[in-house]
């Protein structure tokens, strides 16, 4: 119930929170109005920051009463402009941050119940600190947190063998629109209770629910790895190569990323120290890794057996295998660094998209082919976690043209890879979610049962549209 009629919503929220949960400094709020990547620009009325579910809960009530919108917001670092506000000043923006604790770690149970404002790093540090590995791993893993990356479905590296955040959610708490709570922190693996509703809440961009904390699954530590950087002549080599390592490793392969020598020189030319690690040219490279959680395990001599039977069969031209965690870690920098080198050599557009792998080679063909002949205004750079059959198929501006050659004709080109993603039984969405970047994109690729579906269960779970409005889906 509303009390004292005449309060703002500002007010209110100060009333049932205290002042110190309710931030409206313009420094502060100037980071929680801008996207990581600058593309969108709201206005909140302020910063919610909550200690407790319990809090979550009764500030939820109290928006839903007040018809008050609420943008759940973790480290900010999402592609789509999901965590923004929008311009109308009246949007609350809900950090979950003060929900950082580990709750518990089950090491015998291979599980672990942490709260939503977590840092995924943290969490994988408290992991490891009981001998196990929670594998999700990312770029953004020293900020985003675990609400996020369960909002978003993350995936990153170690999806090929260990799944995305789907995969790796056992169970879920979340508070509701009208400010109840779904409190289901099972730490079981068969759970055939009826609907499996966690799986709801995931991916939904907050738009359904507030995650405040997640039973997760950990496995046990890698104790070997092995690692190598890989020439190959090009994609359909590469998707070859890996069912090979697949099978001569016994499915050891953890990360498989594709890497084209355009990528690699950005990040030698953008990244101080930063060196390409094979002494010849070739158009597309490859990072490998396998791992395994057997201490000793001879790696090393299986990957490099397994690259040498390749080079006979012509999949691979030359490899270099890490000979110290040292070699490792810059194999991997330069992977990690190609996002940053893309941000620093000017404009670009980006295409998370995901293909059967099969048809990962012909996609790269046809789509390359057509940006060829009709965009001169920028050049590829295509790279990904190709293990599961995730590009990121991006251009950047080339030099030298009038600054916004290419982002003017952004959603033009966007259409023509999108389709061409469609016609290869592809997802135009692979890890990086809708938000209000890619509405358009859900409604044009989705079926009228799907969106109906889709319709249904918002309106069933956010009558009143407070949650997240204008992300994921137009409520008609
Ligand atoms: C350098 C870099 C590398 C990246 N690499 C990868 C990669 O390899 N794979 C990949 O999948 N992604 C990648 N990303 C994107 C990354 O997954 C997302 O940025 C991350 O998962 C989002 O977490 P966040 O805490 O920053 O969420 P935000 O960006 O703050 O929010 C993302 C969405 O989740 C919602 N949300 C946040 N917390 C909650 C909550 N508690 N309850 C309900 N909704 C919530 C927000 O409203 C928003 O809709 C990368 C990003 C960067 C910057």
């Amino acid at each position: 119930m509303m009390q004292g009629g005449a309060q703002t919503p500002l007010q209110h929220l100060t009333t049932l929170l205290g002042a110190d949960c309710i931030i409206t400094e313009p420094s502060a709020l100037e980071a929680a109005n801008v996207d990581q990547l600058r593309s969108y620009r709201g206005r909140a009325l302020c910063i919610a920051l909550p200690r407790s579910t319990e809090d979550v809960a009764r500030l939820l009530k109290l928006c839903n009463a007040l018809r008050v919108a609420v943008v759940p917001q973790g480290g900010n670092t999402g592609y789509c402009g999901a965590a923004t506000p929008d311009a109308s000043g009246t949007q609350v923006v809900l950090s979950l941050r003060r929900l950082n604790a580990i709750r518990s770690i089950d090491p015998a149970n291979y599980s672990m119940v942490v709260e939503a404002g977590c840092i995924l790093a943290d969490v994988q540090r408290a992991a490891a600190a009981a001998e196990r590995f929670f594998p999700l791993s990312l770029g953004a893993e020293g900020s985003c947190q675990i609400g996020g990356n369960l909002s978003t479905n993350a995936g990153g590296v170690n999806v090929l063998r260990y799944g995305m955040m789907r995969e790796l959610t056992l169970g879920l708490e979340v508070v509701l629109a009208d400010g109840r709570v779904l409190s289901s922190l099972t730490a079981l693996r068969k759970d055939n209770t009826g609907y499996d509703l966690r799986q709801l809440f995931i991916g939904a961009e907050g738009t359904l629910g507030v995650i405040t904390a997640a039973s997760l699954k950990i496995f046990p530590a890698p104790r070997a790895s092995a690692t190598a950087f890989v020439a190959v002549p090009d994609p359909e080599r590469a998707v070859r190569l890996l069912a090979h390592l697949r099978q001569a490793s016994g499915d050891q392969v953890s990360s498989f990323e594709l890497i084209p020598a355009v990528a690699l020189e950005l990040v030698t030319r953008h990244v101080p120290g930063a060196r390409a690690p094979l002494p010849g040219g070739s158009p597309w490279f490859v990072l490998c890794e396998l791992t395994s959680a057997r201490p000793g395990e001879a790696l090393t001599e299986r990957l490099e057996q397994a690259l040498s039977a390749s080079v006979e069969n012509e999949l691979v031209t030359d490899a270099v295998l890490a000979q110290s965690e040292r070699d490792r870690r810059d194999f991997w920098h330069l992977r990690e660094n190609i996002p940053h080198s893309q941000r620093q050599e000017g404009a670009s557009l980006k295409h998370d998209v995901a293909l059967p792998i099969d048809r990962l080679p012909i996609f790269v063909s046809r789509a390359s082919a057509w940006l060829k002949a009709h965009v001169p205004e920028g050049f590829l750079v295509c790279y990904g976690h190709v293990g599961d059959g995730n590009l990121h198929f991006n251009l950047s501006e080339r030099r030298g043209l009038s600054s916004g050659a290419l982002v003017t004709r952004r959603d033009e080109i966007r259409r023509v890879i999108h389709d061409l993603v469609r016609d290869e039984g592809g997802s135009f969405s692979a890890e990086h979610g809708i938000g209000q970047a890619k509405l358009a994109e859900l409604e044009r690729y989705s079926s009228d049962v799907e969106l109906g579906l889709m319709r249904a269960i918002k309106k069933t779970l956010d009558p009143n549209g407070i949650l997240n409005p204008g992300k994921v889906l137009n409520v008609l």
